[in-house]
C-alpha cells in the first residue's frame, strides 16, 4: 500500500497506486513503454471498475488501449481481455501504427502505402 506512483491521464484522472515503471507485467505497457499502435499518442483515459486504459480517439470514441488488453490477457485470461475489450468502435484502434515523424520522401510513402 502506498507504494506505487500516482499517474495522471491526458483526459485529467489522478490513478493512485500505479505500478512502478520495470514492474510492469510484461514488455509494453500503456503507461510506461506503449507499443506502436496508432493511438499511442492519443489521451488516456482510464477505466476503474474495468481495471483498463482506454485511448480516446481523435472522434472522442474510447477504445481499449492494446498494452491494457494484453497485460488483462496475462493477468485474467484472453477470454476475460475479449470481453473487456469489447466496444463501439468507429475503427480508429484497427489502424496500422502512424509512421514515426520524420521527413520522408513521397517516394517512401508510396512504398508504405503498397504493403
Ligand atoms: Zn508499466
Ligand atoms: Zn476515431
Ligand atoms: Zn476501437
Amino acid at each position: 500500500m502506498g507504494t506505487g506512483e500516482t499517474f495522471l491521464t491526458e483526459t485529467g484522472q489522478r490513478i493512485l497506486n500505479v505500478h512502478r515503471a520495470g514492474d510492469c507485467s510484461g514488455g509494453n505497457c500503456p503507461i510506461h513503454n506503449p507499443s506502436e499502435h496508432y493511438l499511442a499518442d492519443a489521451p488516456r483515459h482510464y477505466v476503474g471498475d474495468k481495471q483498463l486504459m482506454e485511448r480516446v480517439c481523435e472522434h472522442g470514441v474510447h477504445h481499449p488501449d492494446p498494452d491494457a488488453l494484453a497485460h488483462l490477457a496475462r493477468v485474467h485470461g484472453a477470454e476475460w481481455a475479449a470481453e473487456i475489450g469489447v466496444h463501439t468502435c468507429d475503427g480508429c484502434c484497427t489502424l496500422p501504427p502512424k509512421p514515426p515523424l520524420q521527413i520522408s520522401t513521397s517516394r517512401d510513402r508510396l512504398s508504405a502505402l503498397a504493403r
